[in-house]
Parts: C-alpha cells; structure tokens; sequence
C-alpha cells in the first residue's frame, strides 16, 4: 500500500481507515519531504493543528480547513473504532479519531452521540472517565495531544490512560503501556503535540460509571462561599481548600470593574441508583437558546465599536439564529438609552438588512466606546444575574443540577461554538500560590485609576479558574517530580477571548497577564492547545522561561528527535515553540 491510496478529499484532509493506511501516509509524507499532521475535532488554535499556513492564515480556534498546499493533513473520521481489550481490568483500546462525546462543529456530520466513546461505554459497559474537560467535543487523541484535562486535584483521565500505538516519521509502530518493564516513555505521550509521530491507538483503563450531584451558584465575590482573594477560614474556604476538596469545580469570575460576578460550579460524585432521573445543569438559564443569541450580539457589537465594519461575518451568523429579530427587543430595551440604540439597530436590521443597520449604528458606537464602564455592568447583568436577584422561593438559592457523570461533568457542552465562538489561553501556576496569585489579578485589575485601562485588563468576558490533579507526565502542564511545588495540582487561570473580537489574542490581549505572573516570578506553564506566546527566531525569551519550566524538556526533544529526525510533523509553529530552529 502506498500514501496514494488515500488521496486527498475536497476538503483538503486525507481520510484513512486503518493504522495501514495511516503507516502508508506517513511514509509517503516521509518520502517526499512533506509535513503531516491529524487534526482532532480543531478546538486547539489552528497554526497547533495543521502543516505550515502558506500566507498569513490568522490562527484561530475552530478552523475547519486546511492550508492549501501539497503537505498532509489527515482527519480520522474514517478510523473511529473501538474495543475492549481486557474486560476484568476495563481496557479499552479506542482508534484515535473516536470522539469522547458529539461533536456538532464536525463537518462530515458524523461524530454524533451514539459514535462516541463515552456514549457507547456508558451504554455498552455501564463503564466511564475519571474526568472531562468543560466540553467533551474532542477527540481522543486531540485531548491526550495537548494534555487537556478536567477541572478536578481528586480525578483525572491521565488516571484512565494505559497505552499508546504510534506511527514514527519512518512508519514503524511503537506501543507504550504504563505497565512496561521502561514505562517512562509511556510519560512522554499526554501532551505529545504531535510531535512523537502520529497516535493510532490509545487505550484506556476505565472505570465504573458515576452519576454528580451539584450546583452553581452566582454571587459577588464578597457574597461568594469561597475566599476568591484571601486566606479563608473554617467557615469559608480559601481557593487553594476549596480547590483541594472539591471533586470536580470551575469558578467563572467576571472581574470587570463594576461587574462583580462569581459563578462557582460544583459537583461530587454519587453511585448510580435504579431510577436515577439526569436534571440537566442549564448554562444560560432564562430562556437559553435567545440569551446566547443576545450575547453574542451584544460581544460582537461591544468587541467591534472601532469599527463595526469587522463585525459583519459574526453578525450575519448570529441574525441568521434567530427567527425573528424582534424577539431580541425585549431584552436589548432593559438597557435605557443603550438599548434605544440597539432597538433601532435591530429594527433596521430587520427592515432594511445589515448593512443599513450597521449605519445606524456607527455614530451610536463612538459613544457606546467612551462609555463602555458604564454600560457594560448593566450589559452584563441582563444575562448573569445574581442567586439574590432570583424571584419566589428561587431566591438566593443556587441552580442544582444531577447527572450522569459522562453528560454533565462537561458543563459547558451547551454553549454554542458558532455564537459564543471563544479562544483562550490556560496559565497553570501551583495550586499552593493560589492566594498569591489572586491577589496579585486583583491588584492588577484594581489599581489603574483610569477605568478604560481597568477594562483593557480584564477585557470584557470571564476569567475561568478551574484546577488540576498532579502527575509525572513529562509534558504535562501540572508535571510534577514528587518534591517540587507542584506536588500538590495547578491552579488554572483561563482568560476568555471572544472570537469576533479583532486582532489575535496572543498579541493583543494575552501578553498582559503572561507578562505580569513573569514580572511576579510566578512560574507558570501554558495549555499546549490554547494560545501561547507568538515566538519568533531567533528570539528565545519565552521559550527559554517555558523551557525552565519543565524538567522533562530536554528528554522530550531527545525522543522527538529520535522519532522524527526529519521534522515530517514539526510545523514552524512548533519548531518556535521549542526554539528549533537548526533542527
Ligand atoms: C470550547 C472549548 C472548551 C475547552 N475546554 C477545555 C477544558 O475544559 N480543559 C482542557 O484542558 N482543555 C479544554 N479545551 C482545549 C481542548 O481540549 C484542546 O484544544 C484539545 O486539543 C482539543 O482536542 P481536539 O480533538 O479538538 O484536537 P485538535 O485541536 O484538533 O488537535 C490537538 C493537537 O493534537 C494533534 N493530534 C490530534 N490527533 C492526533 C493524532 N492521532 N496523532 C498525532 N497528533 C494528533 C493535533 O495535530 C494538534 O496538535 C477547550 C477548547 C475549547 C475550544
């Protein structure tokens, strides 16, 4: 067999359907000095994901394409199986396209629920993960790729990891289990990057399904049951505790001045019981599907005001949501003398089309820009309100929710990737300076007089705080030795981009806290599949604080080198990364 017999798609990709046909791919890239990488479900930043850009492609989350061009770029819709391996220990080897859930952005429109891996253990096996991200819209070879994981210090899926069959650069096949007489190198694969060759298999060690009972409460910080700033005490946990004793948690903190909202999302396990009724947790509460409409009216609107211009292609996608425009008036005439802007903007919307509403709007967004502190804690408030602002007996009470374990740990699976489309970047610092570093974003966002300089920030959505279970994966953004301080998990600190926003957050709006958790000397590592420091030869400045930050580095290009001595799947977005330049 050779790479021809699986030629390209007219969507760009490859499209195999055995570990053979993967091996033929890779040598045929090999053989005519291509690049070739498998794209997962693409929720990482793009230039992460595919071969070389060939012009200036922006980098953006969610790309569905390819760069044109003669390199390989493969998708693993075809190659989906899985097995189980080993009933009594709960082996199951999964071919690395499966998806953990539904994946509604997949274009071929076939990674549906019923396709999944969690689906079908939980269904056929009655069998599960320890742990899942805010979504579960990956794949699981994309998930191990970048070392993605839960927001859990007690449960991880690098807990469920067994084994690994990977493709080199020359097409021979290595298999790693956590079992081997040399089990280190089975450390080096979650994260991997790619970079070790291309991933066939991976098999997990499951475990037993578990239902969570939970709830999210909304508060201000001051009214919030966690110590978000301070030291804690018996009654209220600092983070760091809270952190610690909680079995799976997120915190979305809005730190925006004059906003004030914290939504801490909690759950614990509890065993499944004959009967067991899900009561779904609902993320936009009062009436979902129009309140992610409003929102991403309003971000793409709010995100765009020096020149609206630019928010034509998230707008024409938002309208095209919604069946009648009108419907959002009632909402948008909560905003006084905003929302009289914004109804004469929909109302020309849908009279006269975008364009013309977009007119009527321009004079409107050069005010709207000045008055942006004032406006946007009313904004936001129309669709985060607090458990205190509640009617009835709903008042100050927290949304409860239970579900099964593999439905309801990704909590934010019903968001919408088209309206809400959001980037970002993950700093892990050790979970033991959370105090340290919370207060450290508080005084940052807190000092400037000027509030426009408040809001340039903290930027105008959510700050994700979420945490991480230690482990000796070499690459691992919560690697630890055992001795070091980050024996104890990472704390996680998530900054939201809005899409739809201009310019790339990793110039714009992410160099902002990197830079001040390096002037703190806070060592911190970044999300392999989130936006990270734009690098550029010869420069080694971030990769040489990023290099400092884990002792596995060098061990990890050894083995890099060793399996790809010819860079078939180091993209220049890596070779940057890790400073090789010469390689
Ligand atoms: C809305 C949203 C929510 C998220 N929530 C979380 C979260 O809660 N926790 C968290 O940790 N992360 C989170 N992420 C990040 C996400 O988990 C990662 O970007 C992850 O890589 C996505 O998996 P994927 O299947 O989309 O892989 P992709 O993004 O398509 O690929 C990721 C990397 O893996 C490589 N790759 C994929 N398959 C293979 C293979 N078979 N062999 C070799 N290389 C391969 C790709 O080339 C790429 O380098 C979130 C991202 C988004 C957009």
């Amino acid at each position: 067999m050779n790479g021809d017999s699986v030629p390209v798609g007219a969507d760009g990709f490859r499209h195999p359907s055995s570990e053979a046909e993967l091996i033929a791919l890779v040598k045929a890239a090999a053989r005519d000095g291509r690049q070739l990488r498998v794209r997962g479900s693409a929720h990482s930043p793009s230039h992460a994901i595919y071969t070389d850009p060939v012009g200036d492609e922006a980098n953006q989350v969610e790309q569905q394409a390819p760069p044109p061009g003669p390199n390989y770029n493969v998708m693993l819709d075809r190659y989906r199986g899985w097995e189980v391996r080993d009933e009594a220990r709960k082996l199951v080897e999964a071919q690395a396209g499966i998806h953990l859930g539904a994946d509604p952005s997949d274009p071929t429109g076939t990674a549906t629920l019923e396709t999944s891996l969690l689906y079908r253990l939980f269904k056929d096996m009655g069998w599960t993960l320890s742990s899942l991200g805010g979504i579960s819209h990956q794949t699981v070879s994309g998930f191990t790729a970048t070392g993605s994981a839960g927001g859990s210090v007690i449960h991880s899926v690098n807990d469920n990891l067994w084994g690994f069959r990977i493709i080199d650069a020359a097409g021979e096949v290595h298999e790693f289990t956590r079992d081997d007489a040399e089990p280190d190198l089975f450390g080096a694969m979650a994260p991997n990057m790619g970079l070790l060759g291309v991933v066939s298999t991976i098999t997990v060690e499951c475990v037993d399904t578990f239902n969570i009972v939970g709830q999210e409460a909304v508060t201000t910080t001051d009214g919030c049951a966690v110590d978000l700033f301070g030291p804690g005490s018996a009654e209220r946990p600092s983070l760091e505790q809270f952190m610690r004793d909680t079995e799976y948690c997120r915190v979305e903190w809005w730190p925006q001045r004059g906003v004030d909202r914290v939504l801490v999302w909690q759950a614990a396990r509890v065993a499944p019981e004959p009967g067991f009724t899900p009561h779904p947790y609902e993320e936009f509460t009062n009436r979902p599907e129009l309140a992610e409409v409003f929102i991403s009216l309003l971000y793409t609107i709010v995100g765009n005001l020096s020149d609206l211009s630019h928010a034509r292609p998230q707008l024409e996608l938002t309208f095209a949501r919604v069946e009648s425009l009108l419907d959002l008036e009632p909402w948008v005439r909560k905003l006084d003398r905003i929302g009289e802007g914004l109804v004469r903007f929909l109302d020309h919307a849908a009279e006269f089309g975008l364009e013309a509403a977009i007119k009527v709007l321009e004079p409107f967004a050069q005010v709207m820009g000045r008055e942006i502190p004032t406006i946007f804690p009313k904004l936001l408030g129309t669709f985060i309100s607090l458990d205190s602002d509640k009617d009835g007996d709903q008042k100050g009470q927290p949304q409860r929710f239970q579900d099964y374990g593999w439905s309801g740990l990704p909590m934010d699976n019903g968001a919408d990737d088209q309206l809400v489309p959001t980037e970002f970047s993950e700093l892990w610092v050790p979970l033991r300076r959370a105090q340290e570093v919370m207060t450290i974003l508080h005084t940052y966002f807190t000092e400037p007089e000027d509030d426009h300089e408040a809001y340039r920030r903290t930027g105008l959505y959510a700050w994700e705080l979420y945490a991480a279970k230690p482990t000796s994966n070499w690459m691992a953004a919560s690697h630890t030795g055992g001795e070091d301080e980050w024996s104890e998990g990472a704390l996680r600190i998530d900054p939201y981009w809005f899409q739809a926003n201009p310019g790339d957050p990793a110039e714009v709006f992410y160099p902002g806290v990197w830079t001040l958790m390096r002037d703190h000397q806070i060592p911190f590592r970044l999300h392999w599949g989130k936006f990270q420091p734009v690098i550029q030869a010869p420069d080694r400045d971030w990769v040489d604080f990023l290099k400092a930050q884990y002792p596995r580095w060098d061990d990890f290009l050894a083995l890099r080198a060793q399996h790809d001595p010819d860079g078939v799947f180091l993209t220049r977005y890596w070779r940057d990364r890790f400073g090789l330049w010469d390689a």
